[in-house]
C-alpha cells in the first residue's frame, strides 16, 4: 500500500514512469491482470472474494498439499528442527533429512542419487546452467518450459530448437549437433507439456538421442504424480529407467510442497553440488518442507487411489467439455486446455465462469503463443463428482455468453 506521506524523489517516479508505459502496451492488448486473491487454502473449492468458487486452476493434482501426514510432517518438522535452515547447502544447511529426502527421491525414480532445489524453476536453471559450457549443445522442444529456456539463455553452449514433439525433426537437430562434434549433448524435453497436456514421445526420442551420442533430460514436473506406477513420472510410465541421463521434478505440483529434484547418477550430483549456482548461493529448504515432500513420497507409494481418482476425474471433465462442444486440444493427461483464440476472449471466459462459481484461469501471451490463448483447467482427486458437474454447467452456460459455442 502506498504510504502517502512519502516523498518519492525524480528518479524513483521516472522508473515508474517508465514502466507505466510498458503496462500501458498489456493494458491496451488485454494482458493486464491482477493478481487473485484466494482466502483459503487451496483445495478443490477456494474462497475468492468472499465466494466459494470450484477450482480447476491448481497443480495440486492429489490434493495432498492438505493431505493430514503432510500437515502433520510439516508440524513435525519445525517443532524438532526449527522454522528455517539457516544457511546454504554447501556451508551448513543440509541436514540429515535433506539426504533422506534425497534418498527417498531417487528411490522413488529409480536412479543412483538425487538432489533437491528450492524449486522446479532452480532445478532447470542450476543444471542447464551449469552443465553446458562453450562447445557444448542443447537440443530443445519449441515447447519445452519457460525455466528450461531461461537455463539455456544461461549457458554458453550452441541451441537447436526442434519442432514440438516432432521425432523426425529432433534427429536433424540431433545430427546437426553430432556432425558439429560438441562435446557434450544434452536433449531437453518436457515430459508433460503443461499448457497442452500432451506427453513427449520419450521412447523415440531417448533411441534417437542414443543414436547420436546424446544424453536425455526430461522435465517431469507434470508427470509426477500422475504418470507412470505410483506417479513415478513419465520414464516409469514408458520403462525408460537407465536411459534418461537426467530426470527433473518439482515437489511444488502433485508432490503438494515446494522444491524441485534431479534424479541422475551420482556423478551428476557430485557435479551439481560443485557447480550449480542456485544450490550454492541460495539456502536449503527449512524441515516443514522437507519432511512434508517425504511424507508426500509415502502417500504416493502408500494410497495409489489418489492417482486412479485423479484419471476418473479427468476423464469425467474432458468428456463433458467436449460433449459440450469446446475445443479441448490433444491432451492426453489431466491438464485440459479449453482453447479460446485470443486472450480478451480467454480472460472473458474465466470471468464469465468466475460469475458462475467456477475458479479457470485464462493463460495468455508469453506463457502461450498469440493466438493460441485458453482457459486452462487441471482437475484433482479431491473434487467430486457433484463438483465437476456444476462445473461442466457453468461451461456450458458462459460457453453461448461470450460467442464461443
Ligand atoms: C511448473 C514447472 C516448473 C517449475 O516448477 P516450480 O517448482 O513451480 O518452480 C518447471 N518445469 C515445468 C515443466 C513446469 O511445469
Amino acid at each position: 500500500m502506498a504510504i502517502e506521506s512519502t516523498r518519492t524523489s525524480d528518479a524513483v517516479r521516472h522508473l515508474d514512469a517508465s514502466l507505466e508505459e510498458d503496462l500501458d502496451t498489456l493494458r491496451n492488448e488485454g494482458l493486464f491482470r491482477p493478481l487473485r486473491v484466494l482466502e483459503s487454502p487451496q483445495m478443490a473449492e477456494v474462497v475468492v472474494g468472499g465466494r466459494r468458487l470450484i477450482n480447476l486452476s491448481s497443480n495440486n493434482y492429489l490434493g495432498l498439499n492438505t493431505h493430514p501426514r503432510l500437515i502433520e510432517a510439516a508440524v513435525r518438522g519445525a517443532s524438532e528442527w526449527g522454522a528455517g535452515s539457516g544457511a546454504v547447502r554447501t556451508i551448513a544447511g543440509t541436514q540429515s533429512i535433506h539426504e533422506e529426502l534425497e534418498a527417498r527421491l531417487a528411490a522413488f525414480k529409480h536412479t543412483e542419487a538425487a538432489l533437491c532445489f528450492q524449486s522446479g524453476y532452480t532445478v532447470n536453471v542450476g543444471v542447464i546452467g551449469s552443465m553446458l559450457e562453450s562447445g557444448d549443445c542443447v537440443v530443445s522442444d519449441k515447447l519445452n518450459h519457460a525455466s528450461i529456456i531461461d537455463g539455456i539463455r544461461l549457458t554458453k553452449a550452441d541451441r537447436i530448437l526442434y519442432e514440438h514433439v516432432d521425432v523426425d525433426d529432433a534427429e536433424r537437430a540431433l545430427k546437426e549437433a553430432r556432425d558439429k562434434g560438441y562435446r557434450r549433448v544434452l536433449l531437453i524435453t518436457d515430459g508433460v507439456f503443461s499448457m497442452d497436456g500432451d506427453i513427449a514421445p520419450l521412447p523415440d526420442l531417448v533411441e534417437r538421442a542414443e543414436k547420436y551420442e546424446a544424453a536425455v533430460m526430461v522435465d517431469d514436473a507434470h508427470g509426477t504424480g500422475v504418470l507412470g506406477r505410483n506417479g513415478r513420472g513419465s520414464t516409469d510410465h514408458f520403462n525408460l529407467h537407465g536411459r534418461v541421463a537426467l530426470n527433473i521434478g518439482t515437489l511444488s505440483k502433485a508432490v503438494g510442497v515446494v522444491g524441485g529434484y534431479v534424479a541422475a547418477s551420482q556423478t551428476v550430483r557430485d557435479h551439481l553440488i560443485h557447480k550449480a549456482r542456485p544450490f550454492l548461493f541460495s539456502s536449503s529448504h527449512p524441515a516443514a518442507v522437507v519432511l512434508a515432500c517425504i511424507a508426500a513420497i509415502d502417500v504416493l507409494e502408500q494410497e495409489p487411489e489418489l492417482i486412479e481418482r485423479l484419471w476418473v476425474n479427468a476423464r469425467y471433465l474432458k468428456k463433458g467439455l467436449a460433449e459440450l462442444g469446446f475445443d479441448i486440444g490433444h491432451s492426453e493427461t489431466p491438464i485440459t486446455p479449453v482453447m479460446c483464440g485470443e486472450a480478451p476472449q480467454a480472460m472473458a471466459l474465466s470471468d464469465a465462469l468466475l460469475e458462475h462459481g467456477v475458479f479457470a484461469q485464462a493463460i495468455g501471451f508469453p506463457t502461450v503463443a498469440r493466438g493460441r490463448a485458453r482457459v486452462r483447467t487441471i482437475v484433482t482427486a479431491t473434487h467430486t463428482t457433484a463438483q465437476l458437474d456444476d462445473a461442466l454447467a457453468a461451461f456450458g452456460a458462459c460457453g453461448p455468453a461470450i460467442g464461443l459455442l
